[in-house]
């Protein structure tokens, strides 16, 4: 790619699949404490994986054990839970 283009970075909902551009999608990071946390920014530091603003992705994609490999971390039910009701409330007020 030429240095003179200028792209946004694009990332894959891990859910759905879809390449979107990086500020369309929500980013989830597990820090180095090993905490795993909602990162509105996406400038945490960690191992991050990214999701759609849409409530389906995240349910899907919070689910399975996709989201585990992806963050090479295990992740109990009342986790998934908490983290989806506040990807919920951040998405209804974005
Ligand atoms: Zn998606």
């Amino acid at each position: 790619m030429p240095a003179t283009v200028k792209r946004a970075p694009q990332r894959t909902c891990l859910a759905c699949r879809k390449v979107k551009a990086k500020r369309e999608l929500l980013r989830l990071v597990r820090t180095p404490d090993g905490a795993i946390e909602i990162d509105p920014t996406g400038k945490k530091a960690g191992r991050g994986a990214y999701f759609c603003r849409l409530p389906e992705c995240w349910e899907a994609g919070l689910k399975g054990n996709r989201l585990e490999n992806a963050l090479k971390s295990k992740l109990s039910n009342q986790e998934r839970e908490q983290l989806l009701s506040q990807v919920k409330e951040l998405l209804k007020g974005a």
